[in-house]
């Protein structure tokens, strides 16, 4: 009989801010008892909703259920940047420039896009959750001018758009004077995340799927034609099951020691008075990401996503057991408060109303998990730290599998290779985590 047994479900540390921001949530559905479905997707982040979604339009009337551990949008959805990017961006490169053929990516990110685009129309989803306004790479210093200049070549022999921005542009936009450039692309959806996934599983639920919260699954186990799926206080019986919980692949033994489990660290302001938002100057909404990977995220959004607010995401830890220590954020908290003093000056000293931890993964080849991991199982995770796209396709991808159905989506990771193996440990958490912070100093003011 096959067996999959948790080793461990998620740990948080500090809020999911962007849910934080949102009015509360009704309390939770759990499992409860004994149920039956026809599919059953475990985590409730980008992947599982989407990969729900595209179950609805697959298979009508089949019976839905998806779990979470925790609360929707209180795991990685509600603690990233909002980022949806279209074009290229390998965290891991040295310049965001993709490892295999862009066009193809790019037309991929864009089909999560459309997927989404079409999710906030027909769920009636608040726009200001989904809102295409493009973003900006920032250049601090002369050598990440250089590397945007070249990244916006590269860009227009993909025959993609850019304009460059000087830093009185940039000063205008953002009301920081840290920047002497940047480079905007319109592609870009920017996400309230929590917003956008509370909006999809509301919709969801409209349309009869299952959404257990707070129901962390145990294990599973193949019994006959089904599975079973434990629970603390149900059991759920599936057909076919979905795994969608990004990094927690491993945590059931699947891809075990080939997944970089990684923390990111971001804080917020409070919601800005008017006399704070005239010192700060600047648009109401903008999202700058850094030329260096390894630099600092900011992101302005405005009352309709949440209130008048800054997002500054930076610093990076590996955590192969997947609980991030306190002495992690609090040192990332000491980072990210010079980081916004640096950019805004004229906001010095601010104190911040949330600082969080989230939990992302990626792969050493940059590669992804969505493929049929044994019959009646299927597997849409390791996002590598893009999970608003591509965990949109990997949900939407493992549904299509779990359905018998082929596409340009499915075509693509299943023909992935497999995650390359890391070293052991302890060398890989302490090289890992060595090479991290050369390349935060490295990244220096970006
Ligand atoms: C600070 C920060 C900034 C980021 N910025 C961006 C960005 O701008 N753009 C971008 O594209 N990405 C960004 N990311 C990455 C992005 O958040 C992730 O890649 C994305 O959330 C992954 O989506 P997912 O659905 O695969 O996994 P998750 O969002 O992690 O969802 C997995 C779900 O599985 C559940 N789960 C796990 N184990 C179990 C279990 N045993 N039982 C039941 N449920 C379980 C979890 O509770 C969780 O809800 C950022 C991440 C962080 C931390």
């Amino acid at each position: 009989m096959t067996r999959y047994t948790a080793s461990r479900t998620p740990h948080h540390l500090g809020p999911a801010a962007w849910n934080a921001i949102l009015p509360a949530q009704d309390a939770a559905e759990r499992l409860e008892g004994n149920a039956t479905a026809d599919f059953a997707v475990i985590g409730a982040g980008f992947a599982g909703l989407s990969a729900a979604r595209r179950l609805t339009q697959l298979a009508p009337g089949a019976r839905i259920a998806v779990l979470d551990a925790g609360r929707i949008a209180e795991g990685a959805a509600g603690r990233n940047s909002g980022f949806m990017i279209d074009l290229p961006h390998e965290l891991t490169s040295e310049d965001y420039a993709g490892t295999g053929d862009d066009r193809a990516m790019i037309a991929l990110n864009r089909m999560a896009q459309a997927f989404g685009r079409e999710a906030v129309a027909q769920y009636g989803i608040d726009p200001a959750f989904f809102d295409p306004a493009g973003k900006v790479n920032g250049a601090a210093s002369a050598a990440a001018h250089a590397h945007i200049e070249s990244y916006a070549r590269h860009l227009a022999s993909l025959d993609e758009p850019s304009e460059m921005l000087d830093a009185q542009a940039m000063r205008e936009l953002t009301g920081s004077a840290h920047y002497r450039s940047g480079l905007y692309t319109p592609g870009t959806v920017m996400l309230q995340p929590a917003g956008y996934v509370r909006g999809l599983a509301a919709g969801l639920r409209r349309d009869d799927v299952a959404i257990f919260e707070e129901s962390p699954v145990t294990g599973f186990a193949r019994e006959g034609a089904a599975w079973r799926i434990e629970t603390p206080q149900g059991d759920l019986s599936a057909g076919k099951v979905i795994l969608t919980v990004n990094g927690h692949l491993e945590s059931f033994g699947i891809a075990r020691d080939r997944l970089m489990q990684i923390f990111l660290f971001a804080t917020m302001t409070p919601d800005l008075d008017a006399d704070t938002l005239k010192r700060l100057g600047g648009q109401s909404r903008w999202g700058v990401t850094p030329s260096d990977p390894m630099g600092t995220t900011m992101r302005r959004i405005d009352r309709g996503q949440g209130g008048n607010r800054i997002v500054t995401r930076t610093c990076a830890v590996l955590r192969p057991g997947m609980v991030p220590r306190q002495s992690d954020l609090a040192r990332a908290a000491r980072v990210m408060r010079r980081k916004f003093d640096q950019r805004f000056a004229q906001l010095a000293g601010m104190e911040m109303a949330h600082f969080w931890a989230g939990h992302l993964c990626l792969s050493l080849n940059g590669v992804s998990v969505m493929r049929e991991i044994e019959p009646g199982l299927y597997a849409g995770c390791v996002q590598n730290g893009l999970g608003t796209a591509r965990g949109t396709l990997t949900g939407i991808g493992a549904a299509e599998l779990a359905c018998g159905q082929a596409s340009a989506i499915t075509r693509h990771f299943t023909a992935e290779p497999a995650p390359k193996r890391l070293p052991p440990q302890p060398f890989r958490e302490i090289g890992a985590n060595a090479v991290l912070r050369w390349k935060e100093w490295r990244a220096g003011a970006e």
